[in-house]
């Protein structure tokens, strides 16, 4: 077992980072049809938990679904997975059944030591402290693509890293010392 002071946990986010999904955009058009959605789903990115804690489970669900039927893992994704060393979490506003099926569909759920979805858990924060409750003292990387989750999840006392997929940052580029 690695002590404390060498062990590692990874927790990757879903959206952006799994896979290329959009979600804030996604529900804001779902949500507000017409050029209202259009425009909200310019500016979603910062609210995107607090807009999916908001909307009702099954319009949420529908949305989910059908964008995650359309979408496959980013292509560094599994070859990640197969060499990271240290115990991956999976911590995704997504609801658990969205992610049960796109993780084994795409024979990824083996390599994560747990998935958190919203339905546990009503916040990225509380996914995390429930993480760090549970492995206790060793050091955390947050991968997420959401500048809010990484600017405000820092004040838990974990690293964060901002992956940028438009600039086709891979989780290759992963920074975690
Ligand atoms: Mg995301």
């Amino acid at each position: 077992m690695a002590s404390p002071l060498t062990k590692k946990i990874l927790i990757l986010d879903f959206d952006g980072v799994i896979t290329e999904l959009n979600l804030p955009q996604d529900l804001a058009k779902a949500t507000f049809p017409g050029i209202l959605g259009r425009i909200l789903s310019k500016c979603l990115g910062l609210v995107e938990d607090k807009l999916r804690s908001t909307l009702i489970k099954p319009l949420r669900m529908f949305v989910e679904f059908r964008s995650a039927l359309r979408v496959l893992p980013c292509s560094d994704v599994e070859p990640f997975l197969k060499v990271a060393d240290y115990p991956i979490y999976l911590a995704s506003m997504q609801t658990g059944i969205v992610l049960d099926y796109f993780l084994r569909k795409h024979g990824l759920k083996k390599y994560f030591k747990e998935v958190i979805s919203s339905d546990r858990f009503r916040t990225k924060e509380a996914q995390i402290r429930y993480i760090i409750n549970l492995e206790g003292k060793a050091r955390y990387l947050l991968v997420d693509d959401s500048e809010w989750n990484v600017s405000h999840l820092a004040s838990l006392g974990i690293k964060t890293f901002l992956l940028k997929r438009q600039q086709k940052q891979t989780l290759f580029d992963v920074y975690f010392n």
